[in-house]
């Protein structure tokens, strides 16, 4: 870059910085001796602190000249590309994000601006320490479980829960060695002419198709959509693949932490060496080596949760979304973005191919690859032999079942059979804890959250009540918070460890194991029992939400789902969708390797249409049906929403400016939008903070942003009062 090029400002010139101040404005500075470069990372004087903030362009502010200070000094890293900022500024503009916040979301890493100087780390010796006590062996398995990793002191002792002079000791004794090593060592080298799987004619068509659009260097997105087990991972390799081998960057973003694993080791074998991972488990010092490498065009292929989409590429040539539907993908505090939405938005920036896989897209994919804006390719067939399960409905009307019990007969006879032949069942039931409800049976009162109007959940194996909005806790009481009596504290409805005490009473002999998120303590921990249950170390396999992700069963060839009913209540606007999209992924864990699998869904409603599309296996007319019924009734994708949620302490307060808005909503209306509420959100208290929502809906097209902003801008926020505003909202709270 020459001196007097346009994205160069000379010593002394006036520079706007954004910083991730909560300020909501650029602040002029003068660049620093020697000139800086436009994205350029700098550290300013913001009052009596140094901050760190990127140059953003010329400074226009109408600060007095003689006044501005001086940039403290240029950052050691690559300066933010224009693309990049480009992305904060139209992702911040669409979720109605100050931008400060938006480059926070972009720069959340430690030590940005240290040197790139050598530091002291831990690494395992082949000692073992004199004495092992619990606290040293969990230390040492921590090391063992990040194989080759390098810690700081502090990291692993937090790690592994134990104080750091448990870590010194270690060190003492020669079993962990400290050695000085660079920081931010550069990622092994993927190889992408390695060669993949030998694939399916199906298959060579879609990776043919996606590589065509990788090698074009042009925007594009493609839904990839294809059963469990289609190969769509294999698929989609070769895309990324292709992609490596022109030179640019790929990112892969999956639903959830615990399929990383997996996922990881089918990376190496594919390409013979490991990706970067960024994700809530990837220690701070990691973090650091990510971000920066990243921006260097270092790593080849990031693997991670949504918050990858962040990272400072420096030539992003493709995004896949693994299990494109899968509402994690939406973040739901601090900044609402969906990162499907913003993956395709900056693929569009940068000339990227998305890829979007999914054996049961939402509704909006599905539709955007009708009207051609997306490409879709198809993989019909299950890998090798294996097929889709036959799938059934049992009538829950007709099955003969004591009080207080979920498994039906039919059910139950299935189990048997699968017993007996050495394969394993699946009870799946989307509810954690023993019960969903405690009640009272002399008044009939119901135990909630002293701090959230939830009902409190039974978590037997922790002997105590816990609310799944906010985590308090307690004692199962034995006297009725109401009316005082004792000992007639009763639970009522089923919960995946109260199906386990079912189940272990059914078949006492069978080994029975429950995956549900609350009863592992790490990623890890769960990784593991995924593991020994694929190798068969389990008859019956109970499972909430969490085994409808991607993880494989050979031996399964049963699928029971306990309540199919659930989910197809509840007034939103996705539960038709949700519900048809868990039970299709539910039912595909079934008969992954050679044998033929069956899905059995427990119904009173056999007849709903979900239940009858699910069963049929006619996706195409669900999808359909579903889309006509949100075409008629205006709603996304066929309009827009978006939520308003205030939220303080004090109800009326909270009221007030909610009916307030909905009083003065000529900017809405003049947009022709509609405004609904204000309503008490459906969890209408959380953290002892009472919550209320108005609720949006607008025609496509439209500045419904401009509009809200406009709206929204006399609102007066006094006291602890908040408002936030969730633009498309996933969940209607
Ligand atoms: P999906 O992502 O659609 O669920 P995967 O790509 O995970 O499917 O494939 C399911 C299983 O079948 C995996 O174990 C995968 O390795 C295997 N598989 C898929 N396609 C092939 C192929 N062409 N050759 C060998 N194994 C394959
Ligand atoms: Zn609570």
């Amino acid at each position: 870059m020459s001196p007097s090029s346009p994205e160069f400002f000379a010593t002394g010139a006036r520079i706007a910085v954004l910083t991730a101040q909560p300020l909501d404005r650029l602040l002029d500075y003068r660049a620093p001796e020697g000139g800086c470069l436009i994205g350029a990372f700098v550290e300013v004087p913001l009052g009596p602190r140094k901050v760190i903030g990127v140059v953003w362009g010329a400074g226009g502010g109408d600060f007095d000249a003689a006044k501005l200070r001086s940039v403290i000094r240029v950052l050691d890293l690559v300066p933010m590309q224009a693309e990049m900022r480009d992305f904060l500024q139209r992702a911040g503009t669409y979720t109605m994000t100050p931008l400060s916040m938006m480059l926070r979301l972009a720069t959340r890493v430690p030590g940005l601006g240290d040197p790139p100087s050598m530091r002291k780390v831990l690494q395992r010796s082949s000692h073992d320490p004199d004495r092992m006590t619990d606290a040293r062996a969990r230390v040492l398995d921590v090391m063992q479980e990040y194989e080759g990793a390098s810690f700081t002191p502090k990291e692993l002792a937090d790690l592994a829960g134990v104080t750091p002079s448990v870590v010194k000791g270690l060190v003492k004794q020669g079993a962990i060695h400290e050695v000085e090593a660079p920081r931010d060592q550069p990622f092994a080298t993927l190889d992408p002419q390695r060669a993949g799987k030998t694939l399916s004619a199906d298959q060579a068509r879609a990776a043919e198709a996606l590589e065509a659009g990788v090698a074009s260097g042009a925007y594009g997105t493609t839904l990839l959509k294809g059963v469990t087990g289609s190969g769509k991972t294999e698929v989609y390799l070769e895309a990324v693949a292709a992609c490596l081998r022109k030179g640019r960057q790929a990112l892969v973003l999956l639903p959830e932490i615990a399929l990383t694993a997996e996922f990881l080791k089918r990376v190496e074998a594919r390409f013979g060496a490991l990706p970067a991972e960024w994700h809530s488990g990837v220690t701070m010092t990691e973090r650091r080596r990510v971000w920066r490498i990243v921006g260097q065009g270092g790593a080849q292929l990031v693997i991670g949760a949504r918050s990858a989409l962040f990272l400072p590429y420096r030539d992003l040539g493709l995004i896949i979304i693994d299990e494109e539907h899968d509402t994690s993908y939406k973040q739901d505090e601090g900044v609402l973005y969906n990162a499907r939405d913003l993956a395709v938005w900056r693929a569009s920036l940068c000339a990227a191919q998305v890829v979007l896989a999914s054996a049961t897209p939402s509704l909006e994919t599905w539709v955007n690859a009708q009207n051609g804006k997306y490409r879709r390719l198809d993989l019909t067939m299950r890998f090798g032999s294996a097929v889709l399960p036959k799938m059934q409905a049992v009538d829950m009307r007709a099955e003969d079942l004591r009080p207080s019990t979920w498994i039906s007969p039919t059910l139950k006879q299935a189990m048997e059979l699968r017993i007996e032949r050495g394969e394993q069942s699946l009870l799946f039931l989307n509810r954690r804890g023993f019960a969903p409800v405690t009640i009272c049976r002399a008044c009939g009162a119901q135990v909630v959250c002293d701090h959230c109007d939830a009902r409190m959940v039974e978590h037997r194996f922790m002997k105590r009540l816990m609310c799944h909005q906010c985590g308090a806790t307690k004692p199962i009481p034995d006297e009725c918070p109401s009316c005082k009596v004792e000992g007639k504290m009763a639970p009522v409805g089923p919960g995946i460890e109260r199906l386990a005490e079912e189940a272990t009473e059914l078949f006492p002999q069978a080994r029975i194991a429950v995956l549900s998120s609350d009863l592992f303590g790490s990623a890890r921990a769960l990784k593991a029992r995924v593991e020994d249950i694929a190798k068969g170390e389990a008859d019956i396999v109970l499972g909430t939400q969490l085994v409808a992700k991607g993880h494989n069963f050979p031996l399964l060839t049963l699928v029971g789902v306990i309540d199919a009913d659930l989910g197809l209540q509840g007034s939103d606007l996705r539960a038709a969708e949700r519900t048809f999209q868990l039970m299709r992924q539910v039912s595909g864990r079934a008969g992954r390797a050679e044998r033929q699998g069956e899905a059995l869904l427990q119904s009173f409603q056999p007849e709903h249409p979900v239940i009858r599309a699910i069963l049929s296996g006619d996706e195409e007319s669900f999808w359909k049906a579903e889309a006509a019924q949100r075409e008629a009734a205006g709603v996304p994708p066929y309009g827009r929403m978006a939520g308003i949620i205030l939220s303080g302490s004090d109800l009326a307060q909270v009221f007030d400016l909610g009916s307030a808005l909905a009083r003065n909503d000529g900017p809405m209306r003049a947009i022709g939008a509609q405004v609904f509420g204000p309503a008490p959100a459906p969890i209408a208290r959380v953290r002892g903070r009472h919550r209320v929502r108005l609720l949006i809906k607008a025609g496509k097209g439209g500045a419904l942003q401009h509009a809200i902003a406009q709206w929204i801008a006399p609102a007066r926020l006094s006291g602890d009062l908040r408002l936030n505003v969730d633009i498309d909202p996933q969940n209607f709270f």
